[in-house]
């Protein structure tokens, strides 16, 4: 028997003009960290998501670390940060060796809770003690309160970095996600809505930040032409090449959110009459760059890791929700605030949900496999 074609939950999804501009590159010979490409794609970004400027760096995670390095954060200070989310969100912190605080979900955008977060701050104030900054990640493309936790963290006067990998192209409150804090950072990995194979970029309003920001991200190298240095750099720069990736990439981002968005729909009104599934709420628009539910155990008599083996025996990749970082061995011993008494919101998620294959590229055939496997694995049992 023939193995069925491989299912991948978010393979990259190419245009077709990536070709153009990375030819440019080669026909200019501008194969180098920087160049031309990397403007117009900072330019064209920052024009996207409306901030007034963007850095071009190699991937996400160097994004957020860059934002903690600008905002000060090192060895003695607290940085806080949504539980729920990947580790690339937390391991700037340990890189700045300050020390990570865990903040909870809340049930409505599966986001930083808006309550724990004051919680914590008010604690962190009555020590003397307030974090360099807070972390707040927008899950799945869906943003988290932004308007709440930015009033929050104002009244304490603590930065914030929102960590917009997953929500580039998503709308809350009338603006673009990843622009609401005093950093935004982007994902351009493989997996990404979309994507320069490795890459990221910082977006703010504060130029003279990102100017700091490119400076420590290729050596800080001093001006001068004998190669002065006073301070520890980094080479976190995007390549030419990759830019040019992503410049063509962009012009096709909205088609990816309405894609993504359509792919969300189709799955919801094939599985929402299923008692006991319910797909992760709405708030503003996401960009639904995963389609993910929660299962109500009992009612469905199956499991969420159950299903993922199910649908792995088909050829179709799944996966758990992000397993929280209070959670991880890595952080042992990390302080962590839940969303209120009745238990951690991060944790039940994580045990009770799962993310489908979602990529813009997924065809309503393969789709359908999907979903059959679903249905028969819910139905039946
Ligand atoms: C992908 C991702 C990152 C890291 O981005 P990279 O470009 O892979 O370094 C950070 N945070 C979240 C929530 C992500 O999903």
């Amino acid at each position: 028997m023939s193995q069925k074609k491989r299912i991948y939950l978010s393979p990259p999804h190419m245009s077709g003009e990536e070709e153009r501009y990375v030819a440019e590159a080669f026909r200019t010979n501008w194969i180098a960290p920087l160049g031309p490409l990397v403007d117009t794609f900072e330019e064209k970004l920052a024009a996207y998501a409306g901030t007034a400027g963007a850095a071009a760096v190699s991937s996400g995670t160097a994004a957020i670390h860059l934002a903690l390095k600008l905002l000060g954060a090192g060895k003695g200070d607290t940085v806080f940060c949504s539980s729920f989310t990947f580790v690339a969100s937390a391991n700037p912190i340990l890189y700045e060796q300050a020390e990570p605080v865990f903040i909870d979900s809340e049930r409505d955008t599966w986001n930083m809770s808006p309550q724990a977060l004051e919680r914590a701050l008010d604690e962190a104030e009555r020590a003397r003690h307030l974090p360099k900054a807070v972390i707040v990640v927008n899950l799945y493309g869906q943003s988290a309160k932004m308007d709440e936790i930015i009033e929050i963290c104002d009244r304490f006067a603590v930065p914030v970095i929102e960590d917009a990998a997953e929500s580039l192209g998503s709308v809350y409150k009338g603006r673009k996600s990843g622009t609401f804090g005093r950093f935004g950072i982007y994902s351009f990995n493989g997996n990404k809505i979309i994507t320069t194979s490795g890459g990221g970029m910082l977006v703010s309003d504060d130029e003279d930040a990102l100017k700091r920001a490119r400076f420590l991200a290729t050596q800080a190298r001093e001006p001068a032409i004998h190669y002065q240095h006073q301070k520890t750099g980094y080479n976190y720069r995007l390549s030419n090449v990759l830019a040019g990736i992503g410049i063509a990439q962009l012009e096709v981002l909205d088609d990816r959110v309405n894609a993504r968005r359509a792919i969300f729909k189709r799955y919801q009104e094939a599985l929402s009459e299923m008692d006991g599934v319910d797909f992760m709420p709405e708030f503003g628009m996401s960009n639904r760059w995963l389609t993910t539910l929660t299962f109500d155990e009992k009612k469905i008599k199956t499991s969420p890791a159950e299903i993922i083996e199910q649908l792995a025996g088909e050829n179709i990749e799944a996966r758990p929700l992000w397993k929280p970082l209070h959670r991880q061995p890595l952080f042992n011993g990390a302080a962590f605030y839940p969303h209120d008494e009745s238990g951690s919101v991060a944790d039940d998620l994580f045990h009770r949900g799962l993310c489908l294959p979602s990529g813009s590229s997924l065809t309503r055939e393969e789709q359908d496999r999907v979903i059959q496997v679903l249905a028969d694995r819910i139905k039946y049992k």
